[in-house]
Order: structure tokens, then C-alpha cells, then sequence
């Protein structure tokens, strides 16, 4: 990994450099809070925000996409050809590239790569930016406080400067473009440690950091919290539409209104939806909220754990601020504190 300093006052120089070739979406102020959104000036770019209220993931998977065109009187499909908008994701968190790097084990790096994600994933540069902590992010207590790859610049905030971490050739020819990166001295080498150390003290420590969540999920999976929490779930999906990592789609046949052609799109499902698990036939797997709840909680804290060696959930908060029935992981956490589980201290 290379390293290199700049000064803060040439953000928007960078900025406008990625503006000249791409879409740049970034974080900008709305009136209910901060959201990724493209962008017209380097000026709205704000990049000391505590969370935006959805994840950039929306830009390399869509909340709604046509997959293919069908003819339904011949029975004729054709591939849906998907225009790609080459684009630049500026103002990442460290969770939120943490949860595309688990999106790509979903639809990129598997045995059957999803085509349309991966097409969008190689035409977007991610430049991930350091934060300081909000009182509900949690992320050092899964360990995806720190983004170790899947990014094509980091800045990391030491003072009036950044340091740059560089791992795209693209992305540093940009760099080098638009600004004066010079070697960091030993007094930004140290800054850059002090910084990385507030950060740390910075965390909500109410939140409890319990070791071996997934093995708690399992011993605890038919205690009566679970009808506790689900009994106040509302259905609603907010959970999964803020998350950054939830991925769960369904597939719909639209007709045109000649009745003849139409599309098969992918749109974001959730599993917290009544019908999620509702199968030919009426049954339904997970009929009740608490099955709901529960299910949802085992795939981030554990499931996805055991299929991908990583958490699903990265411990970005937003689903905390966007459940109206309080119903998170935080929860689950606290949860088993009360049952006595060691803190990691
Ligand atoms: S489950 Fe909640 S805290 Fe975890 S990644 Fe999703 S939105 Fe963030
Ligand atoms: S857990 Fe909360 S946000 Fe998710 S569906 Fe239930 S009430 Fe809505």
C-alpha cells in the first residue's frame, strides 16, 4: 500500500478532478440528515458527517433493475443491456466499503457472478474518508472499523492534511493530477497514530463488545427474547432498506400495457416483510414476526458468518435510528450481557 499526504484544501480540486470523468456521488446535506447523492459542485461535499441515513449501496445494486426483455406471445427473450454510469462513490465510511466487500462474496466473488452488479462494481471507484464515531456505531466490535481493501483511495483526516492510502493505479494518476501528495513526515506519521487512537476512544462504550456472538445466537436461539423483540416489529423493512449490507431481492415479471412484451426486474425485498418466506401454496416459513425478527438477526450475527468467515452486519447504526420498535443488534448485544456473557475489554 502507498502512502502519500495532502492538504485538506485540495479536496476539491480532487473532487473536481473525479467530476471531470465521472458521476461523483457523495455525501451532501438534506434537510432530514446527510445522503449520497450525485453531486453538481465539489462545494457539496461534506465529508465530516457521523452516518448518512442510507448507504451508498444503492448505486451498485439498485433498489429496482431490469434483468431481461421477454415477448410473451413468442416466448423471446433478450438480455436487458445495462447502461453503466462510470462513477465515483467519494465520502465512504469504513463500514459502508466493509459491506460492499461482502456484497462482492454475494454477486461478484462466488461461482455464479451477477453480471449487472459486477458490471457496476468495475465501473465505480470507491474513495473511502475516516470518521469519528456517532453513539450508535459499532463497527470496532465486528472489526469493520477499518477498511483494509476495497477502495481505490482511503483519506484519513490527521489536522489540516489527509493521508492518502492508494491502491488503484486509476485513482492515483488522478491524484497525482489534481493535487501535490508528498511523502508523510514522522510528525503526520504520528498525528495519523493520535487520530486512529481518538477514534478509538470515541466508540460508545455502553455498546458491550461480546466475543462469540454467533455462538450465543445458538445457544440462546429458543429464548423467549426472541418473542419479546419480534412482538413489536411493525413489518415495516426500514431495517433493510438503510442497510448496507442486506441484500435480499425478489424477481417480478412486469408487462408492458400492449400485453405482449415486459421486463423480469430485480427489486430489494426484506426478510422482515410477512411474505418473504411465503412459498406456492400459502405456507409460510416464517409466519410470525418473531420468526421474522430472529431470522434476520441469525443472518447478520451468524449465518452469513458461517458461509463467509465474515458478519453480515457491519455495525453502521442505521438500522438503530431507523427502527421506530427499537428492534437492532445493539439489542442483541445487550441481550446477552444480561445473560452474563464476558465483555472483550
Ligand atoms: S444490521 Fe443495522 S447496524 Fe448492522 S449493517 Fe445493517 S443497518 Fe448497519
Ligand atoms: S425490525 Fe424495526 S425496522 Fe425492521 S421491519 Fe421490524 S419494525 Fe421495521
Amino acid at each position: 500500500m502507498l502512502y502519500r499526504v495532502i492538504d485538506a484544501t485540495e479536496i476539491p480540486q480532487l473532487v473536481q478532478a473525479f467530476m471531470d470523468s465521472y458521476e461523483v456521488v457523495a455525501p451532501v446535506q438534506s434537510d432530514q440528515g446527510y445522503v449520497f447523492s450525485p453531486i453538481e459542485s465539489p462545494d457539496d461535499v461534506v465529508l465530516n458527517y457521523v452516518t448518512t441515513i442510507s448507504s451508498p449501496k444503492k448505486y451498485i445494486l439498485p433498489s429496482e433493475e431490469d434483468l431481461l426483455r421477454f415477448n410473451a406471445q413468442t416466448n423471446e427473450v433478450t438480455d436487458y443491456e445495462e447502461h453503466i454510469t462510470p462513477r465515483v462513490l467519494f465520502g465512504v465510511h469504513a463500514c459502508d466499503i466493509n459491506a460492499l466487500n461482502r456484497l462482492d462474496l454475494v454477486f461478484k466473488d462466488c461461482e455464479r457472478p451477477d453480471p449487472y452488479y459486477v458490471a457496476r462494481r468495475r465501473s465505480t471507484l470507491v474513495v473511502g474518508v475516516s470518521c469519528v464515531p456517532g453513539p450508535n456505531c459499532f463497527c470496532r466490535v465486528w472489526g469493520s472499523d477499518e477498511a483494509r481493501f476495497g477502495y481505490d483511495l482511503f483519506l484519513s483526516k490527521i489536522g489540516d492534511s489527509y493521508l492518502v492510502s492508494i491502491s488503484s493505479v486509476e485513482a492515483a494518476n488522478i491524484l497525482e493530477a489534481s493535487c501535490h501528495p508528498r511523502l508523510a513526515t514522522d510528525d503526520e506519521r504520528f498525528a495519523f497514530r493520535q487520530a486512529a487512537r481518538h477514534r478509538q476512544e470515541s466508540f460508545n462504550h455502553d455498546i458491550p463488545k461480546i466475543q462469540d456472538v454467533a455462538l450465543l445466537m445458538d445457544a440462546f436461539h429458543d429464548d423467549p427474547f426472541w418473542e419479546e423483540l419480534g412482538s413489536k416489529c411493525l413489518s415495516c423493512t426500514a431495517c433493510s432498506a438503510v442497510c448496507p449490507s442486506c441484500f435480499c431481492f425478489d424477481l417480478v415479471d412486469e408487462l408492458d400495457p400492449d400485453g405482449v412484451g415486459g421486463s423480469r426486474r430485480r427489486v430489494w425485498d426484506s426478510c422482515t416483510s410477512p411474505q418473504f418466506a411465503q412459498v406456492t401454496g400459502g405456507y409460510n416459513f416464517r409466519a410470525t414476526p418473531c420468526d421474522r425478527v430472529r431470522h434476520r438477526m441469525y443472518h447478520k450475527l451468524n449465518g452469513f458468518l458461517a458461509t463467509h468467515d465474515r458478519m453480515l452486519c457491519v455495525g453502521c447504526g442505521r438500522c438503530v435510528m431507523a427502527c421506530k420498535a427499537d428492534i437492532n443488534p445493539i439489542k442483541v448485544l445487550k441481550f446477552f450481557e444480561e445473560k452474563g456473557a464476558d465483555r472483550d475489554e
